[in-house]
């Protein structure tokens, strides 16, 4: 019986691969067995990028992605923000969280888990807030209710229409702050991005949450620019 119903589902909705949106086999779980060989996978052991001047990132205490951001990885992304494939969010959520228990922090040592939000604006248009719906997927997985914390103060220009990372942070610098009701003092955040391109972002985010308290801002995004030496 369950075997019918799975085969009239696929009939009807064929599951492909969240990655290069190839029809999945019966076995194959969200990824084709050639992109779980084959999809850049962010290193290990990278606890603290910032730390080596691979993001900027001084206040980060860890930082870890599942992905580089590059060919399927950043189409998957590309559909899921702007082209509203929100059924990925509990995708990227698993394998976020995933990430998170191999390599910390584990989810004991974690007291607040939240986002970096989008302007109001950006949300009316879009309808959603991706990293809201990566928090909650995450959230799932790890058994933590992400609270939101953060608020973006202004709309501004997107990062990624930016080149250096000196823009980057100047665009960026005094755009988010702390929701008056949220009480960070001596807290260990986890910090939830979709792309991490230079850091800028998160660090910013960062810098603001231990303004308000925190001890600690780990955080993790589902893809990460790889850095090339100049
Ligand atoms: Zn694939």
């Amino acid at each position: 019986m369950k075997r019918l119903y799975y085969w009239i589902k696929e009939l009807l909705f064929p599951r492909r691969c969240m990655l290069c949106r190839r029809f999945l086999r019966e076995q194959e779980i969200d990824l084709c067995h050639q992109c779980r060989l084959d999809a850049p996978e962010y290193p290990f052991g990278a606890l603290n990028p910032a730390k080596q001047g691979k993001i900027s990132g001084q206040f980060l205490d860890s930082f870890t992605a599942v992905w580089y951001y590059e060919e399927d990885v950043r189409e998957s992304i590309l559909r899921f923000k702007f082209r509203r494939a929100t059924h990925l969010a509990p995708k990227f959520g698993a394998l976020l969280a995933m990430k998170l228990l191999q390599q910390g922090p584990r989810p004991e040592e974690i007291d607040v888990l939240t986002w970096v939000p989008v302007s109001r604006r950006r949300r009316f248009r879009r309808g959603f807030d991706q990293c809201e719906l990566l928090a909650r997927a995450v959230g799932k997985e790890l058994e933590i209710v992400p609270q939101r914390v953060l608020r973006k103060r202004r709309h501004t220009r997107a990062q990624s229409s930016m080149e250096s990372v000196s823009a980057r942070k100047a665009n960026i610098l005094g755009a988010y702050e702390v929701d008056k009701h949220a009480d960070l003092r001596g807290k260990r955040v986890l910090l939830l991005d979709d792309i991490c391109t230079t850091g800028s972002t998160m660090n910013e985010c960062a810098r603001v949450l231990l303004n308000a308290g925190a001890k600690e801002v780990h955080t993790a995004a589902i893809a990460a620019v790889r850095y090339h030496k100049k």
